[in-house]
């Protein structure tokens, strides 16, 4: 099945962030949209990103993308929400707003990464391109968002 280009784009955002959940557990994830002519996502951590980082997290995307991983949608209850994104401050923050807002809560899981979005995906990472991506950037932004 052939998917629009956005909607890969997105998906390998999933991939990406699943990818680093593995190698730094730490890491708070704020969200991930689909670009123009990419993807990303905006992550927190104490961990300083370089690009000697990008040939282990492609590494991880390939093995990710090669395991045939579904993305699986739930759409879930504010307080189970809760409990998933305990330690996802950015997350919380957003399940509280779209809650108050009276939108329903979608989840997508995709191997050991679980996020709050409403997709679409694409139904597989078998439908996603193993070599068709590269990380190019990462960049950092200096922020305290969540200090009392
Ligand atoms: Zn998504």
């Amino acid at each position: 099945m052939s998917y629009p280009i956005e909607l890969v784009r997105h998906s390998l955002a999933h991939v990406m962030a699943a990818a680093v959940k593995k190698l730094h557990p730490d890491v708070k994830f704020a969200g991930g949209p689909a670009i123009e002519n990419g993807f990303y996502y905006d992550f927190d951590t104490e961990y300083r990103f370089s690009e000697e980082d990008f040939a282990a997290i492609e590494k991880e995307m390939r093995d990710l993308i090669k395991s045939n991983g579904r993305f699986e949608q739930r759409i879930v209850e504010l307080d189970e929400a809760k409990k998933i994104f305990a330690d996802q401050p950015y997350k919380m923050e957003w399940l509280n707003e779209y809650d108050a807002a009276g939108e329903k809560l979608s989840i997508y899981t995709f191997r050991d990464f679980t996020d709050l979005c409403r997709g679409p995906h694409v139904e597989s990472s078998k439908d996603l391109p193993r070599d068709g991506f590269k990380i190019q950037r990462c960049r950092c932004v200096l922020e305290r968002r969540f200090e009392k």
